[in-house]
């Protein structure tokens, strides 16, 4: 009897780090491998041990996030035989990502004590790319091309990020389709989600990351640009300047695609400086070359290039300069520890004529989040070393990465899946959709898997 069997390696069922095991009649394949962004240390990994050693055919990575990229070399020195697939873009963000990554856990070895640190090194990254395949949207292949009969595999454009992708495998009559992180309906600078339409596919595994947010009805993508833009130019009119902590992969590229807009419609001063840096400067160099080679609401339109961007003095390494009447779009998004908008907030926040913008999560615990839990006048711990009294204006936008719930209701609704997954959600977000597809989705079981349990299907 063949079987067919789907398996998360994640710590807990949460959106953490992500990384779940289909074993297809033989074809044992990784969805994704992340690394948890709020553990630390061998805490931080995937229980990639659940496989047994050298067992796996393929580990397809949907998108260069670290939550789903952040151990791939783990994964891969786990499973030395696996091919790796991803698009040539996820690559190119994914090997920056993960060299950065090695820079910072060398870093937190000694100023945190945690001495597995790094979980991998510089070369490691280099040479395991020699098993990396890259894959082309919607050209479906085979995971064994001498094999008609091994696993199938097509990617689609997720509209999540830079090179994102959903994966559809198919094997013998079944049907799993995994989303990875999806937008739908469009950045300002990435086009939405271009999915196959499923017909009942066996298993749908499903993001769930928004899924206890409720968004106001009346919410639309441009009213919240016009107050974004106005929140700038207030503070810019004021003498000040405005800092919006952005995440250096997807938000960063943007956010700054929307302040050329803005320029261009007269909504903020057509010469205000924009200063980027951290990771965020190597990122945006990738997405400029994936210009002319990817779904964009903007052809050919190089942020670099086009918008004439200030990136420090590399050279010299000194810290960027807080200046009145100028952006800063610094990464991290959740202004963590030794990131460049944590370190530049050191000068920013106590001047009542600055404004701090927030367009994505921050976990509560981060700096990002503890400000936005707090008010005008409370002191700020920045770090162990670094307390701030906070006292420029505090505001926070929505413009999310991921899609609406009502929006994944209808795709999951609108699929038909014989078994949905929830994943990549915290429990109420999952719960909340178990709760209205159990009613439009009679037919369908819905689970949401727990560590450890193997799912037949
Ligand atoms: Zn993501
Ligand atoms: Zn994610």
């Amino acid at each position: 009897m063949p079987s067919y069997t789907f398996q998360s390696l994640n710590l807990r069922a949460e959106i953490g780090g992500n990384s779940y095991a289909l074993n297809l009649d033989g074809d044992q394949i990784i969805l994704d491998a992340g690394m948890h962004p709020q553990e630390e240390g061998p805490d931080a990994i995937p229980r990639y041990r659940e496989i047994p050693y050298d067992s796996a055919d393929a580990i397809v990575i949907t998108h260069s996030h670290l939550d789903h990229i952040g151990t791939l070399p783990i994964a891969q020195r786990e499973q030395p035989s696996a091919v790796v697939y991803l698009t040539a873009a996820c690559a190119a963000l994914g090997e920056a990502l993960l060299h950065n990554s090695v820079n910072v856990m060398s870093s937190q070895r000694e100023e945190l004590g945690i001495v597995e640190y790094p979980l991998f090194h510089h070369r490691e990254i280099d040479y395991l790319q020699d098993r990396w395949s890259l894959c082309s949207y919607e050209k479906t292949f085979l995971l064994d091309p001498s094999d008609e009969k091994s696993s199938k595999l097509t990617f689609y454009d997720a509209g999540h990020i830079l090179g994102s992708a959903g994966v559809l495998i198919e094997k013998d009559e079944l049907s799993i389709f995994y989303t990875g992180d999806v937008h739908f309906g469009g950045h300002t600078l990435i086009k939405g989600a271009k999915f196959p339409d499923l017909d009942s596919p066996d298993l749908l595994i499903m993001e769930t990351t928004r899924g206890a947010d409720e968004r106001p009805c009346d919410y639309t993508r441009r009213d919240q640009e016009e107050r974004f833009a106005q929140s700038i130019r207030e503070s810019l009119e004021a003498g000040g300047s405005a800092l919006i902590p952005v995440f250096a992969i997807g938000k960063t590229q943007e956010v700054l695609t929307m302040l050329d807009n803005f320029k261009e419609e007269g909504l903020i001063p057509p010469h205000t400086p924009v200063f980027i840096g951290g990771l965020s400067t190597k990122m945006t160099m990738i997405y400029d070359r994936f210009a002319d080679s990817s779904r964009r609401h903007r052809p050919g339109f190089e942020i670099l290039r086009d918008m004439k961007l200030n990136t420090g003095d590399k050279r010299r390494r000194a810290p960027i300069e807080c200046k009145p009447g100028a952006i800063y779009c610094l990464s991290s998004g959740m202004m963590s520890e030794k990131t460049t908008s944590n370190i530049f907030a050191r000068r920013f926040l106590q001047n009542p004529c600055n404004s701090l913008l927030f367009v994505g999560y921050a976990e509560p615990s981060t700096p990002a989040g503890v400000i936005k839990a707090a008010s005008t006048g409370d002191t700020i711990r920045l770090d162990g070393s670094h307390q701030i009294q906070l006292n420029c204006k505090v505001d926070e936008f929505d413009f999310s990465g991921h899609a609406r719930r009502e929006e994944l209701l209808e795709f999951a609704v609108k699929s038909r899946p014989k078994k949905l997954l929830l994943v990549h959600g915290d429990p109420p977000a999952t719960a909340w959709f178990r709760d209205k597809l159990a009613h439009a989705l009679p037919e369908t079981e819905i689970i949401i898997p727990q560590p450890g349990n193997k799912i037949s299907f």
